[in-house]
Protein backbone atom coordinates (compact mmCIF):
# COMPACT_ATOMS: atom_id res chain seq x y z
CA UNK A 1 0.00 0.00 0.00
CA UNK A 2 1.40 3.88 -0.54
CA UNK A 3 0.49 7.08 0.40
CA UNK A 4 0.55 10.19 -1.43
CA UNK A 5 2.71 13.52 -0.95
CA UNK A 6 -0.38 15.14 -1.22
CA UNK A 7 -1.87 13.45 1.49
CA UNK A 8 1.17 13.54 3.59
CA UNK A 9 1.03 17.81 3.32
CA UNK A 10 -2.89 17.27 4.38
CA UNK A 11 -1.97 15.79 7.41
CA UNK A 12 0.78 17.54 8.58
CA UNK A 13 -1.29 20.51 8.08
CA UNK A 14 -4.18 19.02 9.73
CA UNK A 15 -2.15 18.30 12.73
CA UNK A 16 -0.75 21.83 12.98
CA UNK A 17 -3.98 23.22 12.69
CA UNK A 18 -5.04 20.78 15.70
CA UNK A 19 -1.86 21.42 17.89
CA UNK A 20 -2.46 25.27 17.18
CA UNK A 21 -5.97 25.06 18.37
CA UNK A 22 -5.52 22.64 21.47
CA UNK A 23 -2.96 24.94 23.06
CA UNK A 24 -5.24 27.92 22.27
CA UNK A 25 -7.79 26.39 24.25
CA UNK A 26 -6.16 25.07 27.07
CA UNK A 27 -2.53 24.09 26.81
CA UNK A 28 0.52 26.03 27.68
CA UNK A 29 0.56 29.64 26.80
CA UNK A 30 4.22 30.61 27.37
CA UNK A 31 5.90 28.22 24.69
CA UNK A 32 4.50 26.37 21.43
CA UNK A 33 4.30 22.86 21.54
CA UNK A 34 6.56 21.24 19.38
CA UNK A 35 5.40 18.26 17.02
CA UNK A 36 7.95 15.77 17.27
CA UNK A 37 7.16 13.40 13.82
CA UNK A 38 7.63 9.60 14.27
CA UNK A 39 9.65 8.49 11.54
CA UNK A 40 10.43 4.51 13.06
CA UNK A 41 10.27 1.98 10.39
CA UNK A 42 10.05 4.90 7.36
CA UNK A 43 12.89 5.08 5.20
CA UNK A 44 15.73 7.45 4.21
CA UNK A 45 13.35 8.80 1.14
CA UNK A 46 9.61 8.56 2.96
CA UNK A 47 11.22 10.50 5.98
CA UNK A 48 12.84 13.01 3.50
CA UNK A 49 9.59 13.73 2.02
CA UNK A 50 8.36 15.16 5.58
CA UNK A 51 11.37 17.34 5.64
CA UNK A 52 10.71 18.71 2.74
CA UNK A 53 7.47 19.84 3.90
CA UNK A 54 8.92 21.51 6.91
CA UNK A 55 9.32 19.16 9.42
CA UNK A 56 11.99 19.70 11.32
CA UNK A 57 11.74 17.40 14.73
CA UNK A 58 11.74 13.91 14.09
CA UNK A 59 11.50 11.07 16.46
CA UNK A 60 13.20 7.18 16.15
CA UNK A 61 12.69 4.98 18.83
CA UNK A 62 15.94 2.43 17.63
CA UNK A 63 19.30 3.68 17.36
CA UNK A 64 20.39 1.10 14.61
CA UNK A 65 17.58 1.73 12.69
CA UNK A 66 18.38 5.15 12.82
CA UNK A 67 21.53 5.00 11.56
CA UNK A 68 20.46 3.50 8.86
CA UNK A 69 18.55 6.41 7.60
CA UNK A 70 19.48 9.76 9.55
CA UNK A 71 23.36 10.69 8.90
CA UNK A 72 22.85 11.49 5.24
CA UNK A 73 19.76 13.20 5.99
CA UNK A 74 21.18 15.18 8.58
CA UNK A 75 23.84 16.36 6.84
CA UNK A 76 21.69 17.27 4.16
CA UNK A 77 19.00 18.74 6.23
CA UNK A 78 21.15 20.14 9.39
CA UNK A 79 18.75 21.97 11.30
CA UNK A 80 17.03 18.87 11.68
CA UNK A 81 15.84 17.66 14.98
CA UNK A 82 16.67 14.29 16.13
CA UNK A 83 14.93 12.75 19.25
CA UNK A 84 15.22 9.10 20.49
CA UNK A 85 11.99 7.99 21.74
CA UNK A 86 12.64 4.26 22.70
CA UNK A 87 14.70 2.12 24.99
CA UNK A 88 18.62 2.89 25.04
CA UNK A 89 21.03 0.03 26.36
CA UNK A 90 24.25 1.37 27.82
CA UNK A 91 26.49 -0.05 24.92
CA UNK A 92 24.51 2.19 22.68
CA UNK A 93 24.88 5.90 24.36
CA UNK A 94 28.03 6.38 22.30
CA UNK A 95 26.75 5.65 19.25
CA UNK A 96 23.21 7.63 20.55
CA UNK A 97 24.77 10.75 21.53
CA UNK A 98 26.72 10.86 18.14
CA UNK A 99 23.56 11.14 16.31
CA UNK A 100 20.94 12.34 18.52
CA UNK A 101 20.02 15.84 19.84
CA UNK A 102 17.66 14.60 22.71
CA UNK A 103 17.72 11.90 24.46
CA UNK A 104 13.57 11.13 25.86
CA UNK A 105 14.36 7.76 27.76
CA UNK A 106 16.39 8.06 30.38
CA UNK A 107 14.81 5.75 33.04
CA UNK A 108 17.56 4.18 35.22
CA UNK A 109 20.84 5.09 37.30
CA UNK A 110 23.13 3.18 35.55
CA UNK A 111 22.19 4.91 32.37
CA UNK A 112 22.58 8.26 33.59
CA UNK A 113 26.20 6.77 34.59
CA UNK A 114 26.80 6.11 31.42
CA UNK A 115 25.37 9.41 29.57
CA UNK A 116 26.92 11.71 31.68
CA UNK A 117 30.61 10.09 30.88
CA UNK A 118 29.77 9.48 27.51
CA UNK A 119 28.87 13.53 27.05
CA UNK A 120 31.54 14.55 28.07
CA UNK A 121 33.99 12.24 26.19
CA UNK A 122 31.96 13.61 23.38
CA UNK A 123 32.09 17.38 24.82
CA UNK A 124 28.35 17.79 24.81
CA UNK A 125 25.01 18.13 27.11
CA UNK A 126 22.37 17.04 25.20
CA UNK A 127 18.97 17.72 26.91
CA UNK A 128 17.50 14.88 28.42
CA UNK A 129 13.99 13.78 29.07
CA UNK A 130 13.09 11.36 32.11
CA UNK A 131 10.78 8.48 30.73
CA UNK A 132 8.18 7.71 33.55
CA UNK A 133 6.42 4.42 33.60
CA UNK A 134 3.04 6.31 34.89
CA UNK A 135 0.29 3.43 34.32
CA UNK A 136 3.47 1.28 36.75
CA UNK A 137 3.04 -1.85 33.63
CA UNK A 138 5.44 -4.49 34.08
CA UNK A 139 6.23 -4.49 30.25
CA UNK A 140 6.96 -0.62 29.98
CA UNK A 141 10.02 1.41 30.53
CA UNK A 142 10.29 4.05 32.95
CA UNK A 143 11.17 5.17 36.19
CA UNK A 144 8.08 4.41 39.05
CA UNK A 145 6.31 7.27 39.32
CA UNK A 146 6.91 7.49 42.70
CA UNK A 147 10.69 7.78 42.82
CA UNK A 148 10.53 10.13 39.54
CA UNK A 149 10.60 13.60 41.79
CA UNK A 150 13.60 12.05 43.34
CA UNK A 151 15.80 10.44 40.18
CA UNK A 152 15.08 13.84 38.43
CA UNK A 153 16.77 15.80 40.93
CA UNK A 154 19.53 13.04 40.91
CA UNK A 155 20.00 12.71 37.42
CA UNK A 156 20.54 17.16 37.22
CA UNK A 157 22.72 16.98 40.72
CA UNK A 158 24.83 14.21 41.14
CA UNK A 159 25.05 13.43 37.40
CA UNK A 160 25.18 17.12 35.88
CA UNK A 161 22.95 15.38 33.23
CA UNK A 162 20.80 18.60 31.46
CA UNK A 163 17.35 16.97 32.45
CA UNK A 164 14.99 19.35 30.61
CA UNK A 165 11.52 17.41 31.24
CA UNK A 166 9.36 13.84 31.73
CA UNK A 167 8.32 11.29 29.30
CA UNK A 168 5.23 8.67 29.26
CA UNK A 169 3.22 6.21 27.36
CA UNK A 170 -0.03 6.00 29.02
CA UNK A 171 -1.75 2.41 28.98
CA UNK A 172 -3.37 2.09 26.02
CA UNK A 173 -6.12 0.25 27.22
CA UNK A 174 -7.16 2.95 29.54
CA UNK A 175 -8.25 6.98 29.38
CA UNK A 176 -4.93 8.54 29.09
CA UNK A 177 -6.51 11.77 30.58
CA UNK A 178 -5.43 11.25 34.10
CA UNK A 179 -1.89 9.75 33.11
CA UNK A 180 -0.99 13.18 31.76
CA UNK A 181 -2.40 14.99 34.44
CA UNK A 182 -0.07 12.96 36.72
CA UNK A 183 2.83 13.08 35.02
CA UNK A 184 2.01 16.99 34.59
CA UNK A 185 2.02 17.00 38.41
CA UNK A 186 5.10 15.15 38.02
CA UNK A 187 6.81 17.41 36.51
CA UNK A 188 5.77 20.28 38.72
CA UNK A 189 7.55 18.91 41.71
CA UNK A 190 10.45 17.84 39.77
CA UNK A 191 10.97 21.57 38.31
CA UNK A 192 11.54 20.66 34.81
CA UNK A 193 9.75 22.25 32.13
CA UNK A 194 9.02 19.79 29.49
CA UNK A 195 6.43 17.19 29.14
CA UNK A 196 6.72 14.68 26.15
CA UNK A 197 2.88 13.05 25.95
CA UNK A 198 0.42 12.06 23.45
CA UNK A 199 1.02 10.51 20.42
CA UNK A 200 -1.83 10.13 16.99
CA UNK A 201 -4.87 9.21 19.01
CA UNK A 202 -4.52 11.26 21.85
CA UNK A 203 -1.82 14.12 20.90
CA UNK A 204 -4.93 17.44 21.66
CA UNK A 205 -5.62 15.79 24.87
CA UNK A 206 -1.78 15.62 26.40
CA UNK A 207 -1.69 19.29 25.26
CA UNK A 208 -4.96 20.10 27.35
CA UNK A 209 -2.72 18.93 30.09
CA UNK A 210 0.51 20.75 28.96
CA UNK A 211 2.50 18.47 26.92
CA UNK A 212 5.11 20.55 25.29
CA UNK A 213 6.30 17.93 23.04
CA UNK A 214 4.14 15.53 21.06
CA UNK A 215 5.14 12.51 19.68
CA UNK A 216 2.97 12.13 16.11
CA UNK A 217 3.23 8.99 14.17
CA UNK A 218 1.12 7.06 11.79
CA UNK A 219 -1.08 10.45 11.88
CA UNK A 220 1.49 11.80 9.65
CA UNK A 221 2.76 9.06 7.77
CA UNK A 222 0.03 6.71 7.93
CA UNK A 223 -0.27 3.96 8.86
CA UNK A 224 3.02 1.84 9.95
CA UNK A 225 4.01 -0.46 5.92
CA UNK A 226 2.19 2.13 4.05
CA UNK A 227 5.11 3.53 1.80
CA UNK A 228 5.26 6.86 0.98
CA UNK A 229 5.43 7.89 -3.02
C1 LIG B 1 5.78 4.82 17.76
C2 LIG B 1 5.81 5.76 18.89
C3 LIG B 1 5.03 6.93 18.86
C4 LIG B 1 4.09 7.29 17.74
O1 LIG B 1 2.95 6.51 17.77
P1 LIG B 1 1.71 6.79 16.77
O2 LIG B 1 0.58 6.12 17.41
O3 LIG B 1 2.10 6.20 15.46
O4 LIG B 1 1.55 8.27 16.68
C5 LIG B 1 5.14 7.80 19.94
N1 LIG B 1 5.96 7.55 20.98
C6 LIG B 1 6.71 6.43 21.04
C7 LIG B 1 7.59 6.21 22.21
C8 LIG B 1 6.66 5.50 20.00
O5 LIG B 1 7.43 4.40 20.07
Amino acid sequence: MSISEEKIKQHLNDIKEKIKKAQNRFGAKDKNVELVAVSKTHNEDEVEVVIKLGQRIFGENRVQEAYSKWPSLKEKYSDVKLHLIGPLQTNKVKDAIALFDVIETLDREKLAKKLQSEMKIANKSLPVFIQVNIGNEPQKAGVDPQQAVQFAKKCKNEYGLNIVGLMAIPPLDLPAGPFFAQLRQLANEAGVENLSMGMSKDFEEAIYMGATHVRVGTAIFGSRGQIIK
